[in-house]
């Protein structure tokens, strides 16, 4: 019976491999597909935009930090600061500077952050842009230093501040020099605020740790990206603290707006927009 019949099994070349070789892979091109992290599914790169959000939740995948200067300021305004402050490696940490390197010719950026001088809508401004791909934007000595100087230089030229945060946090291979980072840079807000001066920082995703714990949520004002990832301590960290299951959303930028630590959260074509406006009325002739 034809039912009992033994299946015929595909027989396997045992030249298989020399076989797969002298074939020609299929033509498709890199970059094509995405898939997104925050609704899982899979997107046609294309229909992101050159904003690259996910057209389904708004999910803003993570740019880089020329990438975010490009959306956000005006065209060839841009003069960078601070490029010859270099990466030091107090702890011996193996292997840490060759990484510092290859994140150096990787990203083309000096370090985790890049700062300078830009205008958006025709108005001059100081700005900090983190970049995720570098060591996962994490603060190191460099990073803290470069982002004092850039709220120095303000209030010297008394331009307002803008930060694009993204970072995981301190950066361990600096140890206890990565943590102070936080107290030297909050320190140089306080002067630019007392100076009357306007801070915004944007919460991209993610941002974390000490970032999180000091100058991204000093700002004046804080926006935040859709679906952003931002928190202090991971969640597991915390679950296993409190002894406590969390919310599904907890930690993005949703639910912060929703329990007060986000002023905002503005879709990223918007934000450029938005930034303009709020520069505008904040420093405005006759509103000090
Ligand atoms: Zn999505």
């Amino acid at each position: 019976m034809a039912l009992f019949k033994k299946k015929n099994y595909i027989r396997i070349n045992p030249n298989r491999e020399t076989d797969l070789s002298s074939q020609k892979k299929p033509a498709v091109p890199d970059n094509m597909w995405a898939k997104c992290p925050c609704c899982k599914r899979t997107l046609y790169t294309k229909d992101m935009g050159i904003e690259k959000v996910c057209p389904y939740c708004e999910y803003s995948f993570r740019i880089g930090a020329w990438e975010r200067l490009s959306l956000t300021i005006d065209e060839k305004s841009f003069k960078e600061w601070d490029t010859d402050t270099e990466t030091e490696d107090p702890l011996e940490f193996p292997g840490y500077l060759d990484k510092i390197k290859q994140m150096q010719a990787k990203t083309e950026l000096h370090e985790a952050v890049l700062t300078g001088k830009a205008a958006i809508d025709g108005q001059a401004i100081a700005i900090g842009v983190m970049d995720a791909n570098f060591i996962m934007g994490s603060m190191g000595t460099v990073v803290g230093e470069k982002i004092t100087r850039l709220f120095e230089r303000a209030i010297e030229k008394r331009l307002p501040v803008i930060i694009f945060t993204a970072s995981g946090g301190a950066r361990m291979q600096e140890g206890i020099f990565s943590l102070m980072q936080m107290a030297k840079i909050s320190g140089a807000v306080k002067r630019h605020s007392k100076a009357g001066l306007l801070y915004i920082t944007v919460l991209t995703d993610p941002t974390t740790g000490g970032v999180t714990a000091s100058f991204a949520m000093e700002g004046d004002i804080i926006l935040a990206e859709p679906q952003s990832l931002i928190g202090f301590a991971g969640r597991r960290v915390i679950e296993q603290t409190i002894r406590q299951e969390l919310p599904e959303d907890f930690q993005k930028a949703e639910f912060l707006l929703e329990h007060g630590f986000v002023d905002k959260i503005v879709p990223r074509n918007q934000l450029r927009e938005t930034l303009g406006k709020l520069v505008r009325i904040h420093t405005m002739e006759g509103w000090k």
